[in-house]
C-alpha cells in the first residue's frame, strides 16, 4: 500500500492521511498500544484505496516501538 497500489484490487489510486481514521473514544486520533498501566495515544498514518475502500494503519511511534519489543510476546 505503500507504494501507491492497493494489496486488494491492484489499482494504483492510495491515499494517506496521518491519524485519518477514528475509531471513535475522544477523536483525537491515534491508537493506544497497551505497553503499560499509563499508556498515551501513538500517532497512526492510515492508507486507503479510493476504488475499494480497503485501508490500512501504521503506528508511527519510534519510542512505543521500543517499548513493545520489551512488553509484546513475539510472534515466530
Ligand atoms: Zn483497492
Amino acid at each position: 500500500m505503500r507504494r501507491g497500489l492497493c494489496v486488494k484490487c491492484g489499482t494504483p489510486t492510495v491515499y494517506r492521511k496521518l491519524n485519518g481514521i477514528s475509531h471513535g473514544g475522544d477523536g483525537g486520533g491515534g491508537v493506544y498500544v497497551r505497553t503499560s498501566w499509563l499508556t498515551s495515544a501513538s500517532p497512526v498514518e492510515h492508507l486507503i484505496c479510493t476504488r475499494c475502500g480497503y485501508f490500512e494503519s501504521y503506528v508511527v511511534d519510534e519510542r512505543k516501538m521500543s517499548e513493545i519489543t520489551k512488553t509484546w510476546e513475539k510472534v515466530g
